[in-house]
């Protein structure tokens, strides 16, 4: 099945595979992805769990990645990765305009992005949408930039769900940040095209939406059909990629969303230079080179399937077991 078929199902039924989920093992935690692949995080101790009423939120120790923190068991965030995830889903759009003042972040309750996006000094209002305040209070305990980026005067925090805030904004952000967990429980309706339609609304001319859009490796069928939803809302999208050890795989994609921008357009080199030196992943080189794509991610992009005859026959095998219906 091409993502181009009954692409709102595929979003819908969480992708071709079964969603993540995760374990603890004695001294390790695993997350486990498309029954068929395992990444092991060496614990030290369970720091706090609780079960919300949208998801199960844990944060661990780990001997190596620092505190951890995962939903419904998957992976969101470890102290020595996340860098990569929040910078790039924030210095790139922002340097990408020449003044931009308003952002919204859908999701993004750990506030790793709003801790990089206040960095910008143009910016003079985020507000930042989370579906469950729990996410937010737990990060407060463990991760020491929630806390100080939710008490900034420009921060503006909202616990609802994002497409309830949508349905209500008209052109009235530079910049809108879709941090959303996977496409599955609460996080479906944020890779559907009536929400891009909505975000699309809810820019100003000229603004730009950003999301995170899974990885091209194991989940090809669901970024292409995540991307066929986004096109329904936006003439431009491009992708861009990164490396997170710690994400499926370790590849990772996000859009680059807008009515009339093109990625390619405008980079404010003074502010990006500037911004480098507080960055461990993003800088101008970084800007540029991540929306370069492989053959088989233009392919993806192009609704096709690099990888249909592996995924088909994993599929058959996950048929024949049970663990897909
Ligand atoms: N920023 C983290 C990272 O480094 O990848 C992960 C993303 S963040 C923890 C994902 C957030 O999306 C969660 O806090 C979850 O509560 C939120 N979320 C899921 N569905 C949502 C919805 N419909 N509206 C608003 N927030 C939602």
């Amino acid at each position: 099945m091409s993502p181009n078929e009954h692409v709102p199902s595929m979003v819908q039924a969480g992708g071709y595979f079964p969603e993540a989920r995760g374990f603890v093992d004695g001294e390790w935690y695993y997350e486990e992805n498309v029954r068929a692949v395992r990444l092991g995080l060496r614990l030290q101790k369970k720091l706090h769990q609780e079960k919300s009423p949208f998801q199960t939120l844990a944060v661990y120790d780990t001997t190596f990645f620092g505190k951890v923190l995962t939903l419904d068991d998957a992976v969101m965030l470890t102290e020595r990765d996340e860098f990569v995830y929040h910078e790039m889903l924030t210095h790139l759009p922002l340097c990408s305009m020449a003044d931009p003042k308003s952002v919204l972040i859908i999701g993004g309750g750990d506030c790793g992005c709003l801790r990089e996006i206040l960095k910008h000094e143009s910016v003079t209002r985020v507000v930042q949408v989370d579906i469950d305040e729990r996410v937010t209070r737990v990060c407060e305990q463990f991760f020491p930039w929630t806390r100080q980026a939710a008490s900034d005067p420009r921060a503006e925090l909202l616990f609802d769900d994002g497409i309830h805030y949508i349905d209500k904004s008209e052109s009235e952000f530079d910049l809108i940040i879709v941090d959303s967990t996977d496409p599955k429980g609460p996080g479906v309706v944020l890779f559907l095209a009536d929400f891009y339609q909505k975000v699309a609304r809810a820019l100003k001319p000229g603004g730009v939406m950003v999301a995170q859009t899974e990885t091209p490796h194991w989940q090809a069928v669901m970024m292409g059909a995540i991307y066929q939803e986004m096109r329904q809302a936006f003439p431009l999208v491009s992708s861009y990629l990164g490396w997170i050890p710690t994400y499926p795989s370790g590849c990772w994609s996000w859009a680059y969303a807008s009515a009339s921008r093109q990625h390619g357009d405008y980079l404010d080199e003074p502010r990006a230079k500037k911004l480098e030196s507080t960055c461990l992943y993003y800088n101008r080189d970084v800007h540029r080179g991540a929306f370069a794509q492989p053959n088989f991610v233009k392919k993806i992009l192009a609704g096709e399937n690099p990888f249909r005859a592996l995924d088909e026959s994993h599929r058959r095998f996950l048929l024949s077991e049970g663990a897909l219906s």
